[in-house]
């Protein structure tokens, strides 16, 4: 069974509690970095990218998790082919690398979080959250682009639901087993994705 695993909400600094300020909540425009290392594989990671405003768009008008006074609420990807590795200094940036099911499997053996067997996607997200500095927030993802199938894309689409701020839920595409996610982007997933904002 092939699983996916998150390792999120380090946060590096919380001087102020979140309210309920706009500023306070994740963004919904990501300049994201893909690794040319994808290879023939990038068009799987651009295709969940761009699945994911697809459905943000869809289910914005129906969604009972969304703004109604806030139409400036889609998603949106500022996308670019290049190597990056995010610090505490990227604001509202997801790189996204290819990497061995092996590899992957020992990050996330190595968290700390007591990982199961047959990980293939990994997410680490911090939110910042800086009296000072004000918010930001920046994912690393790392997928396994070793196995045959189309679980690059599967796995991409689940860790940038991740990185957007989502955690597991029994339905939609954020289950963490690939099988047993629908086809499709669902509006639980989108309701998810407007409750965090
Ligand atoms: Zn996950």
């Amino acid at each position: 069974m092939k699983r996916l695993f998150l390792l999120t909400a380090l946060t590096l600094s919380s001087l102020v509690s979140s309210g309920c300020a706009k500023e306070d909540r994740p963004a919904h425009n990501y300049t994201v970095y893909i690794d040319p290392n994808f290879g023939d594989h990038t068009a799987e990671v651009m295709e969940a990218l761009t699945t994911w405003e697809g459905a943000v768009a869809q289910y914005s008008a129906t969604s009972p998790m969304s703004y109604p006074n806030n139409p400036a609420a889609n998603l949106t990807f500022t996308t670019i082919i290049a190597y990056k590795y995010c610090n505490e200094w990227c604001k509202d940036i997801i790189t996204i690398h290819p990497a061995t099911a092996a590899i992957v499997q020992t990050m996330a053996d190595d968290d700390g979080y007591g990982a199961e067997n047959d990980i293939i996607g990994i997410t680490f997200r911090k939110y910042v959250d800086d009296f000072v500095l004000g918010h930001w927030e920046f994912s690393n993802i790392y997928i396994a682009d070793d196995l045959t199938g189309i679980f690059t894309f599967k796995t991409a689409r689940h860790e940038i639901g991740h990185a957007l701020g989502l955690m597991h839920k029994p339905i939609g595409i954020m289950t963490p087993e690939i099988p047993e996610q629908t086809p499709e982007i669902t509006q639980e997933d989108v309701d998810q994705y407007f409750f965090l904002r």
